[in-house]
C-alpha cells in the first residue's frame, strides 16, 4: 500500500487582510508546526537539486532561513543568509527591492559566495518576484552560479516565477 500523498494546501494557513487589506498571507508556520508536512515539504524542495551539486543554499529572511537550513542539511550544502539591511555584522552589498506589500532593502555580505559557486536560493513565497529578483541580483553581484530557485508556495498570479524565469533562473514550487 503506497503512503497518503502529503496535503501541503491543507496544511497552510491563510489569514485574510494581514499585513494590510487586501493580502491574503499564506502562513506556513502550521506546516512547519508538523514534523510530517515540514519534513515531506523539506524532501519535496530537495528532490530536484540532489544531483545538481549545490555547494551553497541561500536563504531570504526570514521564512527563507528556516527552510534553507534544513534544505542545506538535506543537501550537505553550506546556507548563506540574505538579510533586511543593517542586520549583518561585516561589509555587506545591498540592493533595493518591492514586493506585494512594499519596498524594502537587503543585504548580504561581500564575502558570502566565492565566485562560480553553485547556489539554491529559496524562501516560503514567491509573490510579484520582487524580493526574489533582488536576490538574484545579490548572488550574481558576488559571482554566484544560480542552481534554480525553490519556493512553497507560488501566488502564479502575481508574476513572480516568469520574473525569475526571464532573469534566467528556473523556478520550483511545492504548491501554487
Ligand atoms: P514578492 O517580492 O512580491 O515575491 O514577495 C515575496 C516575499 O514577501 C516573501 O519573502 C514572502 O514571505 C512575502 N510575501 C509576499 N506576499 C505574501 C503573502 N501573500 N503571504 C505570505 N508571505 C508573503
Amino acid at each position: 500500500m503506497s503512503a497518503k500523498p502529503v496535503d501541503f494546501v491543507a496544511a497552510i494557513r491563510t489569514i485574510p487582510d494581514y499585513p494590510k487589506p487586501g493580502i491574503m498571507f499564506r502562513d506556513i508556520t502550521t506546516l512547519l508546526a508538523s514534523p510530517e508536512t515540514f519534513r515531506a515539504a523539506v524532501d519535496a524542495m530537495v528532490a530536484p537539486y540532489k544531483d545538481e551539486g549545490v555547494a551553497l543554499v541561500a536563504g531570504i529572511e526570514a521564512r527563507g532561513f528556516i527552510l534553507g537550513g534544513a534544505l542545506s542539511h538535506q543537501l550537505s550544502a553550506g546556507f548563506v543568509p540574505i538579510r533586511k539591511k543593517g542586520k549583518l555584522p561585516h561589509e555587506t552589498i545591498r540592493v533595493a527591492y518591492s514586493l506585494e506589500y512594499g519596498v524594502d532593502e537587503m543585504e548580504m555580505h561581500r564575502d558570502a559566495v566565492a565566485p562560480g559557486t553553485r547556489v539554491l536560493l529559496t524562501d516560503d513565497l514567491i509573490a510579484t518576484g520582487g524580493t526574489a529578483e533582488g536576490a538574484v541580483k545579490l548572488l550574481r553581484e558576488l559571482g554566484a552560479e544560480i542552481v534554480g530557485a525553490c519556493f512553497v508556495i507560488d501566488l502564479p498570479e502575481l508574476g513572480g516565477r516568469k520574473r525569475l524565469e526571464d532573469l534566467g533562473v528556473s523556478v520550483k514550487t511545492l504548491v501554487a
